[in-house]
């Protein structure tokens, strides 16, 4: 029996795959995507306003209606004090989002189909997607958004929600992206507060582990969290939110399907981020299908993260891994030194690598002497040659046999 035909099958609706989804069927391209899970996404999702307000108007999305906006977006570090960004930070609000992408997807034709994925396969020119109760999806790509791989450093944070305003750690009506001193403990991994207020009134507080390896234990995270908000007098007021975010998973690979969101490794490698790419990415990929076919939308996905970038965003992962608190609070406080657009660029998994590069090397530029010296020795130790030219050092010392 021959299997219905699509232009697009998507495998997958989460972030990534209900985005593109949406996008390929209103660009009138016949559209499928198997959804695991029907309701909208649990977790909580944000990402710069800018960024949203760029990708939202490709998905037909009212970037006010589908987000809340916060400013001012404050940094707290021990070694330089409270800095804010002028950046808005903006959280989603899942399930306008999510009932959106549905509307777009079904309103244009699109097909929701309810089920698991449990194989993809390329058969004379077109590709398959075969569903756990056996039916089998055909079309002339299927895009794989069934989300990232397992990886061996991860970011976690333990969140509570807690009754605002708490104007001591966020600022009203402002986010708090990374505050390294409310949490900061010697002889514990790194850790930085994050909070936001929510549509209720009530606000967000996570102890996160940016990034690490092995991970954190989210019990740990708990336990540093738990002894803030004593120390605030704060109460949860409401579930906890677990986050367990794998950076260094690389994109599937091999096989049919071509990867888009995390699967295709589009999570940033130090701040797990990929929401954003993910919405700016699906519009992308249904004008490439609409006027070029499989191969230009596979061009496009490609284009979304180019190599020698999550080459050097790896590497600065590395570089990140080993740092004990002082260091890292150190570097953050550097790095939002740094002109906006400059540290923007090393936040996007799709900036050019001249424009991740310089973000590393004026990084490296503005630590204090001591750190520097300490994130050379780190580069170095992880085999430096690369690591200490894009570090901005004249030229690396050469590498002594059996030493690593
Ligand atoms: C708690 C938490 C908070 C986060 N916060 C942020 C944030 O603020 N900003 C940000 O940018 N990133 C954030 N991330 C990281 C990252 O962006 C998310 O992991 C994001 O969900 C990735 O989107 P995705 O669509 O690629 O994959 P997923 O969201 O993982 O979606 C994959 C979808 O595929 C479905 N699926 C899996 N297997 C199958 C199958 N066999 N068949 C059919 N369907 C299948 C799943 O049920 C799921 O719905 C967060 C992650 C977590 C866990």
């Amino acid at each position: 029996m021959p299997a219905p035909h699509h232009d697009v099958v998507v495998a997958g609706a989460g972030p990534a795959g209900l985005s593109a989804a949406a996008a390929c069927a209103a660009a009138g391209l016949r559209t499928a995507v198997v959804a695991g899970s029907l309701s909208p996404w649990p977790a909580t999702y944000c990402l710069w306003a800018d960024e949203l307000e760029s990708a939202a108007p490709g998905l037909g999305l009212d970037p006010a209606a589908v987000a809340a906006a916060y400013s001012p977006t404050v940094v707290r570090t021990a070694a330089g004090g409270e800095r804010r960004l002028t950046r808005r930070y903006a959280r989603l609000r899942n399930d306008v989002v999510h009932a959106a992408l549905l509307d777009r997807l079904q309103g244009s034709g699109g097909e929701l189909v309810p089920g698991r994925v449990t194989g993809l396969r390329a058969e004379g020119g077109r590709e398959v997607a075969v569903l756990a109760d056996g039916r089998e999806l055909a079309a002339g790509l299927v895009l794989d958004a069934r989300g990232g791989g397992p990886g061996t450093a991860q970011q976690r944070a333990w969140g509570e929600v807690v009754a605002g305003p708490v104007e001591d750690l966020v600022p009203p009506g402002g986010a708090l992206l990374m505050d390294w001193a409310a949490l900061a403990d010697p002889a514990a991994p790194p850790a930085f507060l994050y909070g936001l207020p929510l549509d209720d009134g009530t606000v967000l507080l996570e102890a996160t582990s940016l990034a690490a390896r092995p991970p954190v234990p989210l019990a740990d995270l708990r336990a540093r969290l738990t002894a803030l908000l004593g120390a605030h007098g704060l109460r949860p007021a409401g579930g906890p939110e677990r986050v367990a975010i794998p950076l260094d998973a690389p994109p599937r690979a091999g096989g049919a399907g071509t990867p888009v969101g995390a699967a295709a490794g589009l999570v940033h490698p130090a701040t797990g981020y990929s929401v954003a790419s993910s919405l700016r990415l699906g519009p992308r990929v249904a004008a490439a299908l609409a006027d070029g076919g499989a191969p230009a939308a596979r061009g496009a996905v490609r284009a979304a993260r180019p190599r020698t970038t999550a080459g050097l965003l790896g590497l600065g992962l590395e570089v990140l891994l080993p740092l004990d608190t002082a260091a890292t609070d150190a570097f953050f406080a550097a790095f939002f030194t740094l002109p906006e657009r400059t540290w923007a660029a090393y936040l996007d998994v799709g900036s050019s690598p001249a424009a991740v590069a310089a973000a590393m090397a004026r990084t490296f530029t503005a630590l204090p002497p001591a750190q520097r010296a300490h994130l050379l020795r780190t580069a170095a130790r992880l085999g430096g040659t690369r690591a200490a030219a894009v570090l901005g050092r004249p030229r690396a010392a050469p590498r002594r046999p059996g030493r690593e």
